[in-house]
């Protein structure tokens, strides 16, 4: 059945991180008509061919992301996005997806963000002052374009040798119809709307992915039900303490091991990259509302084309950040140190997690605190090119349920493309395993969860 509406549960207290999930609720509708007898699908990866092109991101092993996005867990509230936004000594101002309160762990967060921590760093700063950025991704190129709209002169520092940070779209025209994009190009269409224009000028570059299907080893089934999520989670908001997203469908009497529970799960971690077994049930994770959209076409060029007069150094991480009340020193991975007045710091959560920068002094208790209670959710993305459809269905997103797939949510680019370009997407605790795999383990496991959608070899006509 496919899934024509999808209503959303709104987080229960004043200021709630946001949206939760899709109740993915189905509307009556008569039974898909079936071209085929229902019989058990073939679930050895050998069912699906080879794929001819393949791509996928390791963005949880990559050492400038440590991760995909943020997320609450569970004992964590907002203000602590809040506290990590505060700046230091109004010299160091740190701003991203991590420290947006409204869309937090997205794209509108991160972009929002920016322009909260260029309108503070302006209010503390002279135009005589200057400024730095670390960090070439969505935040630190609007943050760099409206300082340098404001007529301060500024340097971005980008570790990666490219600027776009967790937007990546690699543009092959060779080898693909349209550039895969291996972080974040989906959004609800409020969202699109949003970021058209103040991140990438769109145009009509962009695909709404809006039918939906679900499938297990006898084929096609029941559509995704959100219902016992939202029912637990708002149980959950109703106790004395938080918890645990899959904490809470235990205590509601969930099965936790339901086919149609688990792909439900899976499209919510993979869509926000919250791990439903820690992500906090008060603060559930924002989920992109009503259909998905993709922004297509070479997104990182769009973003270059933002930094008109801005200094940009690639491939030049910073190692260390020292600050005192007077300014701020940045040394890098070469060992050259370069002094300004103020800086702003896009770095992932991940990476400062995992200390990829020094910070001297060290940061304030409140600052580390925070960088300690967010938690780094994980998305991870694979693009397969065939030679020719080994599927049946035309829908444009498609849900595992059941089985042991390792990727349950899979976009169908074929009805847009006119070439058989899957993409699969994975989130959570899934997707660390996924982005550990070698790359001829994980082409087999991405081949081996799209068994349910391969048609049995005597099944013609
Ligand atoms: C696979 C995937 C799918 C996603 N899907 C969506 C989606 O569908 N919708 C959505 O809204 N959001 C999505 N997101 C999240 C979205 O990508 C992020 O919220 C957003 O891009 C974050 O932007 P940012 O500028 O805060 O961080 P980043 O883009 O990560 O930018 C930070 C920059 O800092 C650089 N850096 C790190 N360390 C250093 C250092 N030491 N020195 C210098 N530079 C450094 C990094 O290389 C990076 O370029 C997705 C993310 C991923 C990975």
């Amino acid at each position: 059945m496919s899934i024509t509406r999808r209503t959303l549960l709104v987080g229960a207290g004043a200021g709630a991180v946001g949206l939760l999930l899709s109740a993915c609720t189905p509307e009556p509708q008569p039974a898909p008509t079936r071209t085929r007898t229902p019989m058990p699908r073939p679930t050895a990866p050998e069912a699906v061919p080879a794929p001819a092109g393949w791509l996928r991101s390791t963005w949880a092993t990559d050492p400038y992301s440590h991760g995909s996005t943020s997320y609450l867990p569970a004992g964590a509230d907002p203000t602590e996005r809040q506290r990590l936004a505060e700046p230091v000594l109004d010299r160091l101002f740190f701003a991203g997806e991590a420290t947006d309160s409204d869309h937090p762990g997205t794209l509108v967060g991160a972009v929002d963000d920016a322009r909260r921590a260029a309108l503070a760093l302006i209010s503390a700063s002279d135009d005589t002052e200057r400024l730095a950025i670390v960090g070439a991704g969505a935040a630190g190129v609007i943050a760099a374009r409206m300082l340098a709209d404001a007529g301060h002169e500024v340097t971005l520092f980008e570790a990666r040798e490219h600027i776009g940070g967790r937007i990546r779209s690699i543009a092959d025209d060779e080898q693909w119809p349209i550039p895969p994009q291996l972080g974040a190009w989906l959004l609800s269409e409020a969202d699109l709307a949003s970021l058209d224009g103040r991140l990438v000028d769109l145009g009509d570059r962009s695909l709404a992915l809006d039918t939906a299907t679900t499938w297990n080893a006898e084929g096609e089934t029941e559509g995704l039900d959100g219902a016992p999520i939202a029912q637990a989670v708002e149980k959950a908001q109703a106790q004395a303490s938080d918890a645990a997203i899959t904490d809470a469908l235990a205590a509601n009497g969930a099965d936790l091991d339901d086919p149609a529970l688990s792909a439900s799960l899976a499209w919510m971690a993979a869509m926000t990259g919250a791990d439903p077994s820690r992500a906090s049930s008060w603060y559930p994770p924002h989920f992109p509302g009503d259909g998905v959209h993709g922004m297509i076409g070479d997104l990182d060029a769009y973003l270059g084309d933002q930094l008109e007069g801005v200094k940009v150094a690639t491939a030049s991480p910073v190692a260390r950040i020292a600050y005192d009340d007077r300014g701020v020193s940045l040394r890098l991975g070469t060992g050259e140190a370069l002094s300004y007045d103020r800086v702003i710091v896009t770095a992932p959560l991940g990476v400062l997690q995992k200390q990829g920068i020094e910070f001297a002094p060290a940061l304030p208790f409140s600052h580390r605190g925070a960088i300690a209670a967010l938690a780094s959710g994980f998305i991870e993305t694979a693009w397969m090119r065939f030679d020719e459809a080994f599927w049946t269905t035309e829908a444009t997103i498609w849900h595992v349920a059941g089985g042991d797939a390792l990727i349950r949510t899979w976009l169908n680019l074929q009805p847009f493309t006119g070439e058989p370009v899957l993409v699969g997407l994975v989130g959570g605790a899934d997707a660390e395993r996924f982005a550990e795999l070698s790359e001829r383990d994980a082409t087999a496991a991405a081949r081996a969860s799209l068994a349910f959608f391969a048609a049995p070899a005597d099944d013609e006509g």
